[in-house]
């Protein structure tokens, strides 16, 4: 059968349930897109022909007595922070370049129970630190787009991966917009869900009070399918929070009427790329056809989530990547060395230049002396976001906002990292507050996608999704596939 890349999750489920392709054959057709396009970009770093056949075998055992749950038989992409053991979890890190996890994450189980069939795991910036996928020790991802442009980060292996059809569906985490950078850039939909909606267990540990796994594919409705079974309580995350919804049934219902959505007035201050602004008058006009109101908010506290995100982040991350000093697992500095001389070298040799800035600033932040003039003012900044957030979404039920500022970039685009870190401007607020938001395909700018956010309250993902759905079907925005992977 041909193009099924092309397919949406809900037609590879009928073609399964009418028995006219078998678990088999579907893995078999997106192994071999791997197999046949990987070495252009780059983008799945572990694949396993037989591992995924062999489960597929499996699957289709199963459904000849009875076809339980609805994504059985879908194949998978795992990003490579989430410990799987049926892959090698690298963490696009030298440091973990052969790490094994002996156990899988929360994800992983619940994708398995459902049968899922895990492909393969994408490449990532490395410890998800990053916006071009440039960082990771695997190399550099290539969008498919256009081989001259970076797929975003720090999941950029996953959006690359889907826009090419490696996959339906991947994961991706989201700690200050890797999910949603890599969608805006590879032209797809990608949700970075309500903290605590999706447990954490599991998923290696960049900036725990702000990393989030949500789904990255084609359309809102695809990604619903993979919330339906990734939304389960966890008891071993204390932050994992139930979420009693249907998502996929939820986004079969019209959306409400009166729905209102709010432009922050602060975009003007910023210099955004004259062919976002184009993509995103369109989105509003587009949604204004589905009886969608605009009002203007107040969102004065954006320009400063970012310096607060630089700060909160490196801290977290210099105190969860303290792990690795090669005692435990991961690389080691083999020698004739101290204690002392042997975590040095072990981290020096083992971590990218970017992870060791990002635990430089991260320790200077919490040092004693620094830590009320940065990281006590950044805790308080984030509380003056949640303010705000919290009035506006009383007059307005989502915030609209560009994803990025500019279209995918070019490879070596910013020589200084802070330049760099300006283009999470608008991503980083959502994940400062615990809020879902969603990055989906708003336009195009001569071969390459350009995307549009949407900011929702706690626990509103399903509200998002079916917004964006509806504005899927009217516009078919995420019907457009890479020229050279068609
Ligand atoms: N680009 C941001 C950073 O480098 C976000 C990364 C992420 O969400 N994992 O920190």
């Amino acid at each position: 059968m041909k193009n099924l890349h092309t397919q949406s999750i809900r037609e590879l489920i009928k073609l399964i349930e009418n028995r006219l392709i078998s678990a088999y054959e579907l893995t078999s057709y997106f192994c071999d897109r791997i197999q046949t396009y990987n070495s252009k970009i780059n983008a799945v770093i572990s694949f396993d022909k037989d591992i995924a056949l062999d489960q597929a075998k499996q699957i289709d055992h199963r459904i000849t007595k009875k076809k339980s749950s609805p994504l059985q038989g879908i194949p998978i992409l795992q990003k490579d922070l989430i410990c799987s053991t049926k892959f090698k979890t690298t963490c696009g890190s030298k440091m973990l370049a052969n790490y094994q996890s002996p156990f899988n994450a929360h994800v992983v189980n619940l994708c398995d129970a459902e049968g899922l069939i895990e492909i393969g795991k994408t490449n990532m910036d490395e410890f998800a630190m990053g916006s071009s996928n440039e960082t990771s020790y695997f190399g550099n991802v290539l969008n498919p787009w256009e081989h001259t442009r970076v797929p975003g980060g720090s999941s950029g292996g996953a959006a690359a991966a889907v826009a090419a059809g490696f996959a339906p569906l991947a994961t991706g985490s989201d700690t200050g917009g890797s999910i949603r950078q890599p969608s805006s850039f590879c032209g797809l939909t990608g949700l970075k869900p309500t903290y605590g909606a999706v447990s954490r267990n599991g998923l290696i540990a960049f900036a725990s009070s702000l990393d989030q796994i949500g789904p990255m594919a084609k359309s809102a409705e695809d990604c619903a399918y993979l919330m339906d079974v990734i939304t389960k309580k966890d008891p071993k995350d204390s932050t994992s929070q139930q979420y009693d919804m249907q998502f996929v049934d939820y986004l079969k219902n019209d959306i409400p009427p009166k729905i209102k959505i709010g432009i922050p007035k602060e975009l003007k201050n910023f210099t955004i790329d004259s062919s976002v602004e184009k993509a995103f008058g369109e989105t509003v006009q587009s949604l204004k056809g589905l009886n969608v109101e605009f009002v203007e908010i107040s969102l004065s506290s954006m320009e400063l989530a970012l310096p607060a995100y630089y700060i909160i982040a490196p801290a977290e991350c210099s105190s969860n990547l303290a792990r690795y000093n090669g005692a435990l697992f991961g690389y080691r500095h083999e020698g004739d060395n101290s204690l002392q001389e042997m975590y040095s070298k072990t981290r020096t040799e083992g971590f990218g230049k970017e992870v060791k800035r990002r635990i430089i600033i991260g320790t200077f932040v919490l040092s004693k002396g620094f830590q009320g003039q940065y990281y006590q003012k950044a805790l308080s900044l984030c509380h003056n976001l949640k303010m705000e957030f919290k009035k506006i979404f009383s007059i307005c039920d989502f915030i609209l906002t560009p994803t990025i500022s500019t279209p995918a970039f070019e490879f070596n685009a910013y020589k200084n990292p802070v330049e760099m870190y300006q283009s999470d401007l608008f991503t980083i607020p959502a994940n400062l507050c615990g809020l879902p938001a969603i990055s989906f395909q708003a336009g195009m700018h001569g071969k390459l996608p350009i995307g549009a956010q949407l900011i929702g309250n706690h626990f509103k993902d399903h509200e998002l999704l079916q917004l964006v759905h509806h504005f899927q079907k009217a516009t078919g925005w995420h019907e457009i596939y890479p020229e050279d992977y068609q």
